[in-house]
């Protein structure tokens, strides 16, 4: 045997190994993070696309004006198919559990409309099927939570927009502010803005209505019906009370509960009455008043700070995503106050 032979291969072959070794695993590394680097590439283009949506325009492009909300138009808005109805919603972008945002723009305000009810089943029917497309013309992102209260006790309209504003903020969604909606209140325009008030200035939505005054302008202290305010000034008044059971006293009290708090109640454009600001409602025989609404709301100075979104007790019976709302059944029933 030739061993200068072999020892000449060995000393060719160790480098040549060596060589391809190293270029394979140059070769994986680089096509391994190659990969990496176009995830990363693509996801930063993906936030680049995200953040170059624009800001909804300051005024809406899509507003049409003045709707004619006259027995017969509302009437044929309850009698509509569902079915076709709720496929026209969905196309529109209404996503289960009546919640919205633009596809085209970025809104500039995420609104949580908060309507309590019992027994209005057809009034309900009628301010969904005409607020989205309403809300849609605002260009607005926002929920429509339907409070409804159990047959148990008497009606508490404060609590349940408590309860409301408790569950949006459960679903996790950030909401600026809220509008405390009745729902047999129709705005017939839709100039009439819905977006979020700002802090300290809550927005008194409903005080020119058809069937109350003729469209005449109600007092500056009227915090009733249709009433928008920003979600740190809800917090910030601690909700409405939890105490007033029946009809009347406690849009008086939310009133009041505002002033201790310095917040000044506004209207849209500076209060001026004209079409734009009117609204529609929807009859319904005329509820007893609570007699013991008076003194319930002088009482209530004391409990500002103690009745209300702070120690608000409910039974939630369900919740579900509808197509046109989240509707939450409740059951609650009256507790002793601390005071
Ligand atoms: N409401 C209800 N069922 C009732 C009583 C009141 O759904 O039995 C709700 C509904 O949203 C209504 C609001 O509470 O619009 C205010 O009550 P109501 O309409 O009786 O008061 P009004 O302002 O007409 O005096
Ligand atoms: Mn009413």
């Amino acid at each position: 045997m030739d061993w200068s032979h072999v020892t000449y291969l060995r000393v060719l072959i160790r480098p040549v190994l060596i060589a391809s070794i190293t270029i394979f695993i140059c070769v994986f590394w680089i096509q391994s993070n190659s990969s990496d680097i176009d995830i990363k590439s693509a996801q930063h283009g993906h936030q680049l696309a995200v953040q170059s949506v624009q800001l909804c325009p300051l005024i809406s492009p899509r507003l049409i004006g003045w709707t004619n909300l006259s027995l017969e138009a509302m009437s044929a808005i309850s009698k509509e198919d569902e079915g076709i109805v709720e496929l026209r919603m969905k196309q529109s972008g209404v996503k289960p559990g009546g919640r919205y945002e633009p596809s085209r723009c970025q809104s500039r305000h995420k609104v949580a409309i908060i309507v309590p009810v019992r027994n209005r089943t057809e009034h309900l029917a009628v301010f969904l099927r005409y607020m989205h497309p309403f809300l849609q013309r605002q260009q607005l992102s926002y929920a429509i939570f339907v409070v409804e209260q159990s047959e148990r006790s008497p009606f508490n309209r404060g609590m349940l927009m408590n309860i409301g504003f408790k569950e949006a903020q459960l679903s996790q969604e950030e909401y600026q502010c809220v509008i405390l909606h009745d729902v047999d209140m129709l705005p017939e325009h839709d100039g009439n803005p819905y977006t979020c008030p700002e802090d300290g200035k809550p927005r008194q939505m409903a005080f020119s209505v058809d069937h109350w005054n003729n469209y005449n302008s109600v007092s500056w202290n009227f915090l009733g019906a249709v009433t928008a305010m920003s979600a740190n000034d809800f917090q910030r008044i601690n909700g409405y009370s939890n105490a007033f059971w029946g009809w009347g006293g406690e849009d008086d009290q939310l009133f009041q509960r505002t002033k201790s708090q310095n917040l000044t109640v506004v209207r849209a454009f500076d209060g001026t009455v004209s079409q734009v600001v009117h609204y529609k409602t929807m009859s319904h025989p005329r509820a007893t008043p609570n007699p013991d609404r008076m003194s319930v709301i002088n009482e209530g100075w004391k409990k500002f700070q103690t009745d209300g979104l702070v120690d608000l007790r409910y039974t939630r019976l369900s919740l579900k995503l509808e197509p046109l709302c989240t509707r939450i059944v409740v059951d609650i029933q009256p507790y002793n106050i601390t005071t």
